[in-house]
């Protein structure tokens, strides 16, 4: 897969060109018809071009159509400005920030139109309000509106600026796109170090786009990503929260993640877990491909997948080393997890910024794998009625399918699950008074203190 995924176009390597008439085909040239995009859509370039603005379905509805995959959401471009569009729609209503961009209501779904922008050379910015870079050349803000050429050479990758005319039926390719879709080719628009340089998050994007479609990443297109990798560092935090989870959302997570260790992309992201990858590189490989691999499953057949899951296993392997680290320095092991789930959830959201309502849950699974082995008593059925035991059985078989040695404690839960209460007491009275890391029965303690000391006694969730 992977190779297919980076394998360079036999024929000679064409760079797209700046092109200002587009290859126009017509409907007999190209498989898309009027009837296939969302009706709303299609009203809605109608209305704009008879107001006398220019419009057209673009983006990723048309790459995917061509490809014969339902595509996530319809997109308009237009020549209107938000504020035009807004005059010609009650439903419509402006937003962003970092954009100016319209949406358009029809009960649940959202049609976006995006007025046609330009990508200002930079020696035009000087003194600009609308558009500005950084020292690196990355754009931090572009509200420029543009022609339709224009629109079109801003976009990221070939396959992505392909226009539709549903009147007409026409596409308009500015940037050989079609001929990339019929290679499977993602191939950025222009001089691929600048066009990283102007926003790196298209390093990710690119292998987004390569892991859903199954394409893959012109030869120019990739050079230039491991050299560049580390710019990811400046995005900021909150966008790249959005970005990870397109990422690993996908239904293609265990592919992308593949090719983001490939491609250094990985470690910019999650450089905790990149020096756990390293150091141990079998088991927390393993560990992340399995809970990437569900989490595919998950969504091929339309279950809800938590990010909170997905974030607690991607930073799992990088738990112990610090944890261990910490009980060097005299702190007790469940402190020292403790500290260390609080230091590295904080160092990680600096670079992601994962939402409160995700990172309790995190922790909470990270808990539970201490207290999963604590089952004694009346233990066992106040961990089932936790609302976060799934999420934590879960994750205990997920530890267990990377190899993680832990006495078969996930079979156990499996069991207690399947059984009715008598069974469930006699399994309890079985485990005796045998503490979770197999050693010999102890006779009962009384004194709280003493029972407390026996619980850090667990067998740790140190993760090796
Ligand atoms: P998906 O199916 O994942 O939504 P998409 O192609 O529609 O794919 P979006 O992120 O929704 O992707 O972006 C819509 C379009 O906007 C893209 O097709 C591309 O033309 C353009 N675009 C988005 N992000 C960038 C970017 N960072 N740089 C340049 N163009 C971009
Ligand atoms: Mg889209």
């Amino acid at each position: 897969m992977l190779k297919k995924l980076f394998q360079s176009f036999r024929t000679p390597v064409r760079r797209a060109q700046h092109r200002t008439t587009p290859e126009v085909l017509n409907s007999g040239q190209h498989s898309l018809h009027r009837g296939q995009f969302s009706r709303h859509a299609v009203n809605i370039v109608e209305r704009l071009q008879n107001a006398g603005y220019q419009a057209y379905l673009v983006g990723g509805c048309v790459r995917d159509m061509l490809l014969g995959i339902t595509p996530k959401d319809f997109d308009v471009a237009t020549s209107a400005t938000p504020e035009q569009v807004r005059a010609e729609f009650r439903n419509a209503r402006v937003i962003g920030r970092r954009f100016k961009l319209v949406h358009i209501h029809f009960g649940r779904e959202i049609i976006e139109v995006a007025t046609f922008r330009a990508n200002h050379p930079q020696e035009e910015e000087e003194n600009s309000h609308h558009s500005s870079r950084n020292e690196s050349g990355r754009i931090l803000r572009d509200n420029v509106y543009g022609t339709l050429e224009e629109d079109a050479q801003r976009r990221d990758f070939t396959i992505n600026a392909l226009y539709y005319d549903p009147v007409s039926e026409r596409i308009l390719d500015y940037a050989n796109g079609v001929h990339d879709i019929r290679n499977r080719l993602i191939r950025l628009i222009g001089d691929p170090q600048q066009r990283y340089q102007e926003d790196p998050v298209r390093m990710l994007r690119a292998v987004r786009f390569a892991a859903k479609l199954d394409f893959g990443i012109e030869k120019h297109t990739t050079l230039p990503i491991k050299p560049m990798a580390s710019l990811l560092r400046d995005i900021p935090a909150a966008r790249l929260f959005e970005e990870v989870l397109k990422l690993f959302l996908s239904g293609h997570a265990a592919d992308t993640f593949e090719m983001l260790v490939d491609l250094q992309l990985f470690d910019p992201l999650f450089p905790a877990t990149a020096q756990a990858l390293e150091h141990h590189p079998t088991y927390t490989h393993t560990l992340i491909s399995e809970a990437l691999i569900s989490t595919d499953l998950r969504v091929k057949q339309g279950k809800p997948v938590t990010p909170a899951f997905l974030f607690a296993a991607l930073l799992w392997p990088a738990l112990p080393e610090r944890a261990l680290r910490l009980q060097s320095r005299g702190m007790p092991p469940i402190p020292a997890m403790q500290e260390a789930t609080h230091e590295l959830i904080s160092e990680q959201c600096q670079r992601i910024a994962i939402p409160k309502r995700f990172t309790l849950p995190i922790r909470e699974i990270w808990d539970m794998q201490e207290r999963l082995p604590r089952r004694s008593g009346k233990r066992a059925d106040q961990l089932l009625d936790h609302p976060r035991f799934r999420a934590g059985y879960d994750f205990l078989l997920l530890r267990e399918s990377a190899g993680e040695e832990t006495g078969d404690l996930g079979q156990w839960w499996t069991d207690y699950q399947e059984c009715n209460d008598s069974e469930r007491r006699d399994m309890i009275r079985e485990l005796g008074n045998k503490d979770e890391s197999g050693a010999a029965p102890r006779k009962r303690r009384r004194s709280s203190s003493k029972r407390k000391r026996s619980d850090t006694d667990s067998s740790s969730a140190s993760g090796e």
